[in-house]
């Protein structure tokens, strides 16, 4: 199928881009790695679309004081590969090798999967393990807002219309593990999980990404019970918190090892 017709528009600035997205039915394209397979199934059918590839300034990898902010379009292939982030947020450069294959990584972008929140990608679970904060602008400024309370239900984010999520804050350090399970590699994953500290976070496990925390396996294992994951094709509800303690395990024994 072709995606329904629409307009196409790419500013050149953020106040240019927030004043098209006062158009009604207008929605931001980022690396249309999800909004157009959706406009080709006929899943959505904006007005327009406001193409921000072209915005200055949102596309760095900016290493500061115990964070690195990465920008909303650098894609998955940059954050894979990227210096800065394999030194300082390591979690993120492992998570992006699993998204997808590399086609979909040099076009996706972080704002657009984090936009998305779809509830089995990698970077929303990431977000919310290391306890990122995300700029959000809008034509009167911008917000700040923490990973946790930005992932509000199932495709549902804190970004409200005519706003633009333009960057992410990462704390940098800290040991991490990242894990997933998936039937072939760069599939969305049946379970995951992004473990930082004593916070353990699963993807795929329920409409947003769902944390688990605890002082001993015993303490996050007993968390775990609690949580029912969605059954899919494939696996039911059991078999999927099953395979969550698995990698609760794994991720528990790789971060209690002397480094
Ligand atoms: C075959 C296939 C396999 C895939 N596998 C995986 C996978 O395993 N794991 C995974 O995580 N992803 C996977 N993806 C999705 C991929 O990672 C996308 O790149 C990502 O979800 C969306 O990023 P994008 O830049 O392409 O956003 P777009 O498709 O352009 O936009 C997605 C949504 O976010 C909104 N949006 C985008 N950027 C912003 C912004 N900065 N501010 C506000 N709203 C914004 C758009 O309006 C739209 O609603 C897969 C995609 C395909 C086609």
């Amino acid at each position: 199928m072709k995606a329904p017709a629409f307009a196409y528009a790419k500013p050149k600035s953020l106040a240019e881009a927030f004043a098209l997205l006062r158009t009604p039915g207008a929605k931001v394209l980022a690396g249309g790695q999800s909004l157009i397979p959706s406009l080709n199934m006929r899943l959505s059918a904006p007005d327009l679309l406001v193409d921000i590839t072209g915005l200055p300034g949102l596309a760095e990898i900016v290493p500061g004081r115990g964070t690195v902010r990465v920008g909303a379009l650098v894609t998955h292939a940059r954050i894979e590969r990227n210096s800065d982030v394999r030194k300082h947020i390591p979690m993120l450069a492992e998570a992006a090798t699993h998204i997808a294959h590399a086609a979909i990584r040099n076009r996706g972008t972080l704002g657009g999967s984090l936009a998305l929140a779809d509830p089995a990608a990698e970077y929303p679970a990431c977000a919310v393990a290391l306890e990122a904060i995300f700029t959000i602008q809008n034509s009167r400024g911008e917000r700040k807002v923490n990973a946790a309370a930005f992932f509000k239900g199932l495709f549902e984010t804190d970004l409200k219309a005519g706003e633009i999520l333009t960057g992410v804050e990462f704390p940098a350090g800290g040991r991490s593990v990242f894990l997933e399970l998936t039937r072939r590699h760069g599939d969305y994953a049946i379970i995951g999980l992004a473990a930082h500290g004593s916070r353990f976070v699963f993807f795929g496990a329920g409409p947003t990404p769902v944390l688990v925390k605890g002082n001993s396996l015993a303490e996050a294992k007993a968390a775990l019970a609690r949580v029912e994951p969605p059954a899919d094709l494939y696996h039911s509800s059991k078999t999927k918190r099953h395979l969550a303690g698995v990698l609760l395990e794994r991720a528990w024994n790789t971060l209690s090892k002397p480094r």
